[in-house]
C-alpha cells in the first residue's frame, strides 16, 4: 500500500503556510510518524518540515520525502493542538507557531549546530590485574592504574600520556564510550523542610488542592512578601506526591538564582530551568531532561509554558501582571492563553499570583470566573512600608533637582545605621538629550523619530529603539562651538551623582547595560545581598521579586515619567511598577520607608500606591476603562502597517480602514489610520489602526481576508496584535 505525508514546510513567508503532500518511499515507512521533522524538496530547494498527517491515498503526483530527521516525534498530540490554537489566537503562520514552541535545536529549517554534548570515557576490556601483566611500559601501567573504579574520563587519562592511551586503545585493552552530559546544573544545596503555612496561606493552599485534577483558574492576590512563593512550594509538593508534573512561570528578570535556589532546596534534582540566560545547548539539554522524565518541575520564563510534560498536575504563573508574558514578535501570543489551553487539555489547575493583578484578572475574579485567594498580610510579620510622596516642584525651587531633601536625609540616616537602600529610576543611560546652547542643535537618531541617549561608560550616543550608535564630539557638529549641554538623567548619571554626594557609600547600578555579560545580573544581586554594596540603583529590573531583608529605604525618582506615556495601560503599569518597587522595602525586622518623588503629589494612582490600596486603584481605573471603552470592557486589535515607502503605507492603511468599516459589526469601533507613536523606526514608517470590539463574529474572518489582501502588496507589511 502507498503512503503519503502531509508536511508543513517552514519557509518565512505566510503565502506557503499550508501543508504539502509528499510520497513516503518504502524504506522510510517505518520511520515516519506524525510530529517528526522530515527533509523534502520545495521547488528545487531542500527544506525541513513537520509531518502533520499520514494517509494512503493522494490524487496528484507528488515528490518523495527525502529523509526522516527525528528518532522520536518532537511534537506530540498536545503540542500539535496547541500550535493550531496559537495560530487561531494570533493569526500568525502555523509553522511560526510550532517554531516558537520548540528549542532552537529542534526547530525545522534552522540548520542548527546545536548538538548533544558528549564526553568520552575509557573502560577496561579485561580485569585490571590481567591487563597489568600484559604491559611492560611503565607509562601504560600508570594509565591502567587509574582504572581502579573501572572507568576514567579520556581527557583525564590523556593528561598522563595521550600516546600511551592511543596504544592501549589499539591493543584493545581499553575501549572508548561516548556518554552524554548536560551542560547546565543547579547547584546542589542543603535540602530544606517546608515552612508551616499561616492561616491565609493554608486557606489558599487548601482551595487549590480541592481543584487539583480540574482545570480551574485561581487568582492568588498577595501583598509583597505575603508568602505566595511558599504557597507555590506547598502546592507543588502536593502535586509531586500524586506523581504529577508542575510548571512555574516567572518573568525573565525575576528568574534569579534566589528564586531557583528556593525551589531546588525543596525539590533537589527534580528541576529543569528554561530562560534566555542559558545558551542554546543548555536549553536543549534542559528540554530533554523533561522529555526523558528525568525531572518533573520546570521553572522558566515565557518559553517554559511549552515544557513538554505529559502529566501536568499544576501550572503556576508568578507575577502574572508582568508584560514580559506577552511575546512582542510574531506570533504575538499571550502566555496566559497558552496556559489556559494546556490546563484544559491536561485537566489541571492554573494559579495566577501577583501583588498587583492585571485589571483583566481582577475583573474575572470579581465575576467569579477565577477563584479569588487573598493574602493580606506579610508572612514573616513584617509591616508594609510607610510611603511618602514628595512634591518635586517645591524641591526644584530649592535647587534639589535630583534628590529631594527628604530622600537625601533618609539615605544618610540609613547609611549611618548600616542599612541598605534601593533607588529606582526607570531610564537607562547618562543623559537623554544633548543640545547645543549656542545654535539649538540636538542629537537625534537619523533612522528614528527620537533623541539619542548619551552613554558615558561606552562614550557614545545610542538610539534606544534601533540600536544606532554614534561617537560624540566635544564641539557642536553644526556650529562648531564648545557649547553642548547634557540634559535629562538616566541611571548612569544618577550613579555618578550618588557617588559624589555619598562618597563613603558603596554604590552599584543594575540596568540592561550593566548586565549584558552573562552572570552579571546574578552577581550584582548576590553582592548586594552579601552587603558588599550599600545602595542599589537601577531601572525596573530592581523592582521585581527580589528579597533583601536589610533594605529599609526605597527611593523612587521621577514617578511621573511612566504616568505620562500616552497609552491606556500607563496607570496600570505605573501602579504595578511603584507598588512592586515599594514592596522591596522593609522585608526584614526593621520597618521600611518608601519615598516617591513626583511633580503630581495629588495624582490618584500615586495615592493608591502610597496607601497600598489595590482596591481603590482597581475601582478608579475600571471606571476610566469603561468610559473610554478599553479592556477589560472592550478587546483591542492593533494593526500596524509598515513600509520604507511613505506613500504606499499611508495608502494601504487607508484602504484597510475603509474595508474594515464595511465589513465589521456596527458596534465595533475602528480608529485610524493614524501615525504610530513611534512613527519612524529604523527608516520604516509606521501607521496604526485600532479596533475596539466586544463580540464580533465577523472579526477573525475579516482580519484573515485583510491579511491575505495586504500580502499582495510587496512594499507593505501588516502586523496584528491582540490586546486584552
Ligand atoms: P512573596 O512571594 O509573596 O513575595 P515570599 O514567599 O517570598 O513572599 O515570602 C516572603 C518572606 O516570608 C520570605 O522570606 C519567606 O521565607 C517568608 N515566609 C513565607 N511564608 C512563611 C511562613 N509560613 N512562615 C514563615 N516565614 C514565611
Ligand atoms: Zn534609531
Amino acid at each position: 500500500m502507498k503512503m503519503y505525508a502531509d508536511v508543513l514546510v517552514e519557509i518565512k513567508n505566510k503565502h506557503v503556510d499550508k501543508t504539502f503532500t509528499y510520497h513516503v518511499p518504502d524504506d522510510l515507512k517505518t520511520k515516519i510518524m506524525v510530529g517528526k521533522r522530515v527533509l523534502v524538496l520545495f521547488g528545487n530547494k531542500e527544506v525541513e518540515g513537520y509531518v502533520l498527517g499520514l494517509k494512503d491515498t493522494c490524487d496528484i503526483e507528488t515528490k518523495d520525502v527525502l529523509e526522516v530527521l527525528d528518532e522520536e516525534p518532537i511534537l506530540n498530540e498536545e503540542m500539535l493542538e496547541l500550535g493550531r490554537f496559537m495560530q487561531e489566537k494570533t493569526l500568525s503562520s502555523l509553522s511560526s507557531c510550532y517554531s516558537t514552541m520548540l528549542p532552537k535545536a529542534l526547530k525545522a529549517s534552522k540548520k542548527t549546530t546545536v548538538k548533544k554534548k558528549e564526553v568520552l570515557y575509557l573502560k577496561l576490556t579485561d580485569d585490571l590485574e590481567n591487563l597489568m601483566l600484559k604491559v611492560s611500559s611503565s607509562t601504560q601501567k600508570d594509565i591502567l592504574a587509574l582504572f581502579s573504579d573501572g572507568e576514567v574520563l579520556k581527557s583525564r587519562a590523556n593528561q598522563v600520556s595521550a600516546s600511551a592511551v592511543k596504544t592501549l586503545l589499539k591493543k584493545e585493552m581499553l575501549v572508548e564510550e561516548a556518554r552524554e552530559v548536560y551542560r547546565y546544573h543547579i547547584e546542589n544545596l542543603q535540602k530544606e523542610k517546608p515552612k508551616t503555612l499561616n492561616d491565609e496561606q493554608k486557606m489558599a493552599f487548601q482551595k487549590v488542592c480541592e481543584g487539583l485534577g480540574s482545570n480551574k483558574t485561581y487568582l492568588l492576590h498577595g501583598v509583597t512578601g505575603s508568602g505566595k512563593t511558599e504557597v507555590y512550594l506547598a502546592l507543588i509538593r502536593e502535586v509531586r506526591k500524586q506523581g504529577k508534573d508542575a510548571i512555574v512561570l516567572v518573568p525573565e528578570i525575576s528568574l534569579t538564582p534566589q528564586f531557583v535556589e528556593r525551589f531546588s532546596k525543596r525539590f533537589p534534582e527534580d528541576i529543569a530551568v528554561l530562560h534566555s540566560g542559558l545558551s542554546d545547548g543548555e536549553k536543549y539539554d534542559e528540554y530533554r531532561k523533561i522529555l526523558r522524565h528525568e525531572v518533573h518541575i520546570c521553572i522558566g520564563a515565557r518559553s517554559a509554558s511549552f515544557a513538554p510534560f505529559t502529566n501536568l498536575g499544576i501550572i503556576i504563573m508568578d507575577e502574572e501582571h508582568s508584560e514580559s508574558y506577552k511575546q512582542e514578535n510574531n506570533p504575538k501570543y499571550h502566555t496566559l492563553d497558552i496556559l489556559k489551553k494546556r490546563c484544559e487539555i491536561q485537566s489541571c489547575p492554573l494559579v495566577l499570583g501577583s501583588a498587583t493583578p492585571t485589571l483583566d484578572s481582577m475583573a474575572r475574579a470579581s465575576k467569579h470566573l477565577y477563584e479569588y485567594l487573598p493574602l493580606k498580610k506579610r508572612a514573616n510579620k513584617a509591616l508594609l512600608p510607610t510611603c511618602l510622596l514628595v512634591d518635586m516642584s517645591e524641591e526644584v525651587k530649592e535647587r534639589h533637582h535630583i534628590l529631594s531633601r527628604e530622600l537625601e536625609c533618609a539615605i544618610i540616616e540609613k547609611l549611618n545605621k548600616n542599612e541598605q537602600v534601593m533607588i529606582l529610576l526607570n531610564r537607562r543611560g547618562h543623559s537623554t538629550t544633548i543640545t547645543c546652547s549656542n545654535c539649538g542643535f540636538t542629537y537625534r537618531c537619523p533612522h528614528c523619530d527620537i533623541t539619542l541617549t548619551y552613554h558615558k561608560t561606552t562614550k557614545n550616543l545610542r538610539c534606544h529603539y534601533c540600536g544606532y550608535t554614534k561617537y560624540i564630539d566635544e564641539l557642536c557638529p553644526k556650529c562648531m562651538e564648545k557649547s553642548l549641554n547634557y540634559y535629562g538623567m538616566g541611571t548612569e548619571k544618577l550613579e555618578e551623582y550618588l557617588e559624589n554626594v555619598f562618597p563613603t557609600a558603596r554604590v552599584v547600578r543594575m540596568d540592561r547595560d550593566s548586565t549584558t555579560n552573562k552572570g552579571m545580573h546574578e552577581k550584582i544581586i548576590k553582592d548586594f545581598q552579601d552587603h558588599k554594596y550599600d545602595i542599589l540603583l537601577g531601572t525596573q529590573m530592581i523592582s521585581k521579586g527580589l528579597d533583601f531583608p536589610n533594605v529599609t529605604l526605597v527611593g523612587i525618582l521621577d514617578a511621573d515619567s511612566s504616568l505620562n506615556i500616552p497609552d491606556y495601560k500607563s496607570n496600570e503599569r505605573t501602579f504595578a511598577l511603584l507598588s512592586q518597587a515599594s514592596g522591596r522595602g522593609g522585608r526584614g525586622k526593621v520597618p521600611g520607608t518608601v519615598i516617591i518623588q513626583t511633580f503630581q503629589p495629588e495624582n490618584y494612582i500615586l495615592k493608591c500606591v502610597q496607601n497600598h490600596s489595590y482596591a481603590s486603584f482597581f475601582q478608579y481605573e475600571m471606571k476610566i476603562r469603561k468610559t473610554l471603552k478599553y479592556p477589560p470592557f472592550y478587546y483591542l486589535v492593533l494593526l500596524t502597517f509598515k513600509s520604507k515607502d511613505y506613500q504606499s503605507v499611508s495608502k494601504e492603511a487607508k484602504q484597510a480602514a475603509s474595508f474594515l468599516e464595511k465589513s465589521l459589526d456596527k458596534e465595533t469601533i475602528i480608529l485610524g489610520p493614524t501615525t504610530a507613536n513611534m512613527f519612524l523606526v529604523n527608516g520604516v514608517y509606521h501607521f496604526e489602526i485600532l479596533i475596539k470590539y466586544r463580540f464580533d463574529d465577523k472579526l477573525i474572518n475579516t482580519l484573515k481576508e485583510l491579511d491575505s489582501y495586504v500580502l499582495l502588496n510587496k512594499k507593505v507589511t501588516m502586523d496584528m496584535d491582540f490586546h486584552y
